[in-house]
């Protein structure tokens, strides 16, 4: 059992001796040439994978990588499995270009304790991403049982995600129940005062995700091109920064859920604006001061202060989207400071999530500071506004047994 869900995992069950397929995430960001330049995905299934091999099973690893349109060789495994090999030096790490070919069946056959397989990126195949039952079929004959260890992907409906329960004992790994538990904790049972901080692009893509907020927060505060469709719709001007002009009604909506359930909106007092996302430097404005010519591309040092003093007497913190175009340094500050106003409060538990946060934060020091930071950018938002995921649904619902 993870929380609520009825979920076997790897500690409920002893898997001995067994062929297991493992599915993992390990959707790793690579440079041009095909390097890995973080790793962190790959670490974070370390413990299970470890734990399965330290009791003699012989593992088959499963993975997409990208979003490939084919066989597209630069999105090969291959890198991984170098990676792997590494961190594995008393295993023989083995690519297997195309598990559906006669040519593989023999290494797969005879696959012994010393040999760690990885399966060519999934979604080379069609039938991955349509959830096709044959393809689902052949994947689950290569082995005996199933351990989903990618929570990140559980939102998708994908064969290796959902499609495995049906031929296959299937049970959850020991960073889906972490990422779960975690996650669970912050939605279930939140210490007060609750602090969401929300920024990002688009308010569209996380209005589904502030309405449920809204039920367990004291204050949301918002930052990003996100809180400029708030701002635009309190008739403040914001130059030519991005807004989304049909979320009014969505937006209003939100502003009574918000006040239905005693929670306090905060948008930018003053903000960082240029001429564009690639000018060197910014300036400071006031909200009603925004220049007509000029984009609001981060929080201002007023609005800092204010964040800064709700986060330091928050007891449970969620963030989610950088509250600025952080990708150009200029404008990086806002989400620095409230990446480090959340490590300095030693009192809370704070949750940290998304693709681009993530990246934002990765090469900050504390990270340690951080309660849980979750390897699920839409995975996680979806848990916390759907309260389960398709690849969690699939686990509860495996008829099978070791
Ligand atoms: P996550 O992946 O963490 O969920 P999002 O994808 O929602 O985050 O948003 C991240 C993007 O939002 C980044 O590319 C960032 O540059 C952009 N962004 C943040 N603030 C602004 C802004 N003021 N104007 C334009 N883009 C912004
Ligand atoms: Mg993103």
């Amino acid at each position: 059992m993870i929380g609520k869900f009825n979920i076997k995992t790897i500690r409920d069950v002893h898997i001995e001796n067994k062929t297991v397929l493992v599915r993992v995430d390990y959707n790793v960001p690579l440079t041009p040439e095909h390097t890995i330049t973080n790793d962190e995905r790959i670490q974070q299934t370390l413990p299970t994978l470890r734990k399965l091999l330290k009791h003699h099973n012989r593992l088959i690893l499963i993975s997409h990588l990208g979003q490939p349109k084919g066989k597209d060789k630069s999105l090969s495994l291959a890198p991984i499995a170098r990676r792997l090999q590494q961190m594995f030096s008393d295993y023989e790490v083995l690519l297997i270009k195309d598990f559906t070919k006669p040519a593989a069946h023999e290494l797969l056959a005879r696959q012994t304790r010393k040999q760690i397989l990885l399966l060519e990126n999934l979604r080379f195949y069609a039938g991955e991403k349509d959830n096709n039952p044959i393809f689902a079929k052949g994947l689950a004959g290569l082995a005996d049982a199933y351990v989903n260890d990618a929570f990140s992907v559980c939102h998708r409906e994908d064969a290796s995600v959902v499609g495995m329960r049906k031929y296959l004992p299937s049970y959850g790994g020991l960073l889906l129940e972490k990422e779960i538990t975690a996650i669970s904790q912050v939605m279930n049972h939140p210490k007060d005062p609750v602090v969401v901080i929300l920024g990002g692009a688009k308010v569209s893509t996380k209005l589904p995700l502030l309405f449920r907020l809204t039920e367990i927060a004291d204050y949301i505060l918002l930052g990003g091109g996100l809180a400029n469709t708030f701002l635009k719709n309190h008739n403040i001007q914001v130059g030519k920064s991005v807004v989304e002009p049909h979320q009014k009604t969505a937006v209003k909506e939100l502003q009574q859920q918000a006040l239905k359930h005693h929670t306090t909106i905060m948008l930018p007092q003053d903000v960082v604006c240029a001429e564009t996302p690639t000018s060197e430097t910014g300036e400071v404005f006031q909200l009603h001061t925004v220049p007509k010519n000029k984009i609001i591309l981060d929080i201002g040092p007023e609005t800092q202060a204010i964040f800064g003093k709700i986060i330091n007497q928050a007891k449970t913190i969620i963030w989610n989207g950088p509250v600025g175009f952080f990708e150009n340094p200029a404008f990086a500050r806002g989400t620095e400071f409230i990446y480090y106003a959340i490590t300095e409060n030693p009192n809370c538990f704070s949750l940290i999530g998304g693709g681009d946060t993530i990246t934002a934060v990765a090469k900050q020091e504390h990270l340690d500071k951080i309660s849980h930071i979750s390897t699920g950018g839409g995975a996680m938002l979806e848990f916390i506004e759907k309260g389960t995921l398709p690849g969690i649904q699939a686990l509860e619902r495996t008829t099978k047994t070791l």
